[in-house]
């Protein structure tokens, strides 16, 4: 159906028929002005983020279900990012022509799965049309009291840097779905095989944002002194948290969580795996820094956290690749591996 048949105001009304407001917090969700929220004391995290199609996204190879659902968990990220609790979210869309109703409905099929997984309203947004693609803006309100907020300027000399999850895939995953594009232009009739590189590119369309990471912490009564989440890289946001708080770093390619799938599909792509872990973005993993007595608690749980290096009062970014060699990360040896 042609989005003008159902006008800006009945698209609004069928979008809004899919969300029911879940949080306390949320006084009152769309359908006014404004949204009203409770704080209760608390303090308020806000962030936003835009997508661009043809900038941040191809749909000729993401499905909009798996865009709608992206939309939303690389926000929550943002928020969880920071050890507060994301609740609320408002996405604006500017839709062109070319979009039926039905497309609509199947993004926001998309955030309504990422809302209920996540237990986040959708509390309001604007609607308007687009002469240039698909642009959606999202906006997250999160919550935290004081003392749990984590920053990216608070690491100590000492602190055990670790990440979660595991690095590469969503990189190699995005690398492989733009290769079958360019071989189905030039072969429209050959449907791509992508079975064997199913992990990697859900975890290019679909990633989670580690509301589980958050739990731990809490469950474990741990607060990092720093963190990040991996949007744009490790090396890029190491190198945040490094300048942020002043220290300088080493890391060791040994301790990188690779998973194995990464090294056959790098090799097929003419990749170097770690370079793949340093630099891939759209990880959403978490980059933190803990306390060594923290670390010491959380060491034998089984919980996919690495440790993968420590912070240094020295002026050094410096990856260890074994006993003879290191790379500083910020000289030339850098751009060998970029
Ligand atoms: P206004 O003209 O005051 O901006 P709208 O007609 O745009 O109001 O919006 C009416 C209600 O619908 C508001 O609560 C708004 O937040 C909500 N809304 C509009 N577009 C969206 C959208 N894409 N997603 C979620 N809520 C929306
Ligand atoms: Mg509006």
């Amino acid at each position: 159906m042609d989005i003008k048949e159902l006008g800006e105001f009945g698209l609004i009304n069928k979008i809004s028929s899919k969300f029911k407001n879940k949080r306390k917090s949320t006084i009152l969700g769309i359908g006014d002005d404004c949204a009203i929220l409770n704080s209760e004391s608390q303090l308020i995290l806000l962030s936003s983020d835009m997508l661009v199609e043809g900038i941040h996204f191809d749909l000729s190879f993401t499905p909009i279900k798996h865009l709608g659902y992206k939309s939303v968990v690389v926000n929550l990220s943002d928020i969880y990012s920071m050890n507060a609790e994301p609740k609320q979210i408002l996405i604006n869309i500017a839709i062109s022509s070319k979009f039926s109703v039905e497309a609509i409905d199947e993004f926001y099929e998309g955030v309504s799965i990422a809302c209920d997984e996540y237990s986040v309203d959708l509390v309001g947004g604007d609607t308007t049309s687009s002469v240039s693609g698909l642009i959606i803006s999202c906006s997250v309100v999160g919550y935290s009291k004081e003392t749990s907020i984590v920053r990216r300027n608070g690491a100590k000399n000492n602190d055990i840097i670790c990440v979660s999850g595991d690095l590469g895939r969503s990189f190699l995953g995005l690398k492989i779905l733009q290769r079958e594009k360019v071989n189905f232009i030039k072969n429209p009739k050959m449907q791509p095989s992508l079975n064997e590189y199913k992990d990697i590119i859900e975890k290019q369309l679909r990633p989670r944002a580690r509301k589980d990471v958050f739990e731990f912490f809490k469950d474990e009564k741990i607060t990092p002194n720093s963190m990040i989440d991996i949007s744009d890289g490790l090396s890029s946001e190491l190198l945040h948290l490094s300048l942020n708080s002043n220290l300088g770093f080493k890391i060791f390619e040994d301790k990188l969580p690779i998973d194995k799938s990464c090294n056959k599909i790098s090799d097929e792509l003419k990749m170097d795996v770690v370079s793949c872990a340093l630099n891939g973005g759209e990880e959403y993993e978490l980059l933190f820094s803990l306390n060594p007595l923290d670390y010491e608690k959380i060491k034998e749980k089984k919980f996919d956290i690495s440790p993968i290096g420590f912070f240094t009062k020295k002026n050094e970014k410096i990856l260890v690749l074994n006993d003879e060699n290191e790379i500083d990360l910020n000289s030339d040896g850098w751009n060998h591996f970029t």
